[in-house]
């Protein structure tokens, strides 16, 4: 504690003893002669009360100095301590408040993205949805068929005889009365259509999805190279020319317009959804 307790050599003097000083000193200045004469009461007066103003503030300043000494100065002190560990709490609890409301607003932030998220995700996946059915529906409208309506497979691919020139059939023969109405099984462009020599009359199409599709022994042709054909329309009239033991419709599938390129014509139709 810097206060120090006031000594005795610092107590006011007495009223009188002051008065006999100040008298005296103006008697001192009266001997020299600067201030001969002075002597009046009201010099002596005034100064007397600018000493004793003088001592007052002196005076007040110990008076304090005692009095703080001990207790106040402590509980000034305390008080400044406690004052300091308040605003310290009030500090540490505004700064926990600040980051609980940080917090909170991270938390609400993450929760709306995630919800936003949730919401355009359902709207990609509704929008898939309707594009797929879409896709579906036109698939459909431009879907591929049975090259004769009601048709079913009488020789199969690849089934082995001395009937065809390769040593196994290249195609399937769908069953075909004479003149039966043949279709294209799916939308393409007419590649060929003519004499095709073990064929008789055939027709050979370029698929729109590049690959290719021929209809053999055919008693009549429908159309000619370069005409655009959608799925299902009618190509041509079935029958038995070309090398044929009778009336049947020879289908293939080929991934070129020659021969020899051809693929298994049933799994075809079936992966371009025909029921065959
Ligand atoms: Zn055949």
């Amino acid at each position: 504690m810097a206060f120090t307790r006031a000594t005795g050599k610092h107590r006011r003097p007495s009223r009188l003893t002051r008065k006999g000083a100040n008298m005296a000193g103006v008697a001192a200045l009266a001997t020299t002669g600067v201030i001969g004469g002075l002597t009046s009461p009201a010099l002596a007066a005034d100064s007397d009360i600018s000493a004793d103003s003088a001592h007052a503030v002196q005076d007040t300043g110990l008076t304090q100095a005692i009095v703080i000494g001990d207790s106040l100065a402590d509980q000034i002190a305390a008080q400044a301590e406690q004052q300091k560990r308040a605003a310290a709490k009030a500090e540490a609890a505004r700064k926990a408040e600040a980051e609980r409301k940080a917090e909170a607003k991270r938390k609400a932030e993450a929760k709306a993205k995630a919800e936003a998220e949730a919401r355009a995700k359902k709207e990609r996946e509704e929008r898939a949805a309707k594009e797929r059915a879409a896709r579906e529906a036109e698939r459909k409208r431009l879907g591929y068929t049975l090259p004769v309506a009601g048709s079913v497979v009488t020789t199969g691919y690849k089934t082995g005889g001395n009937l065809w020139s390769s040593g196994s059939h290249s195609g399937v023969d769908f069953r075909a009365a004479s003149g039966s109405s043949v279709v294209a099984v799916g939308a393409g462009t007419v590649v060929e259509a003519g004499w095709g020599g073990a064929y008789g009359n055939n027709i050979v199409i370029r698929m729109n999805d590049g690959t290719y599709t021929q209809y053999g022994h055919l008693s009549s042709l429908g159309v000619s190279v370069g005409q655009t054909v959608a799925s299902g329309q009618q190509i041509g009239l079935s029958g038995s020319t070309g090398n044929s033991t009778g009336p049947h419709l020879h289908f293939e599938a080929r991934t070129s317009p020659e021969y020899g390129s051809d693929m298994d014509p049933v799994a075809y139709l079936r992966a371009h959804g025909v029921n065959v």
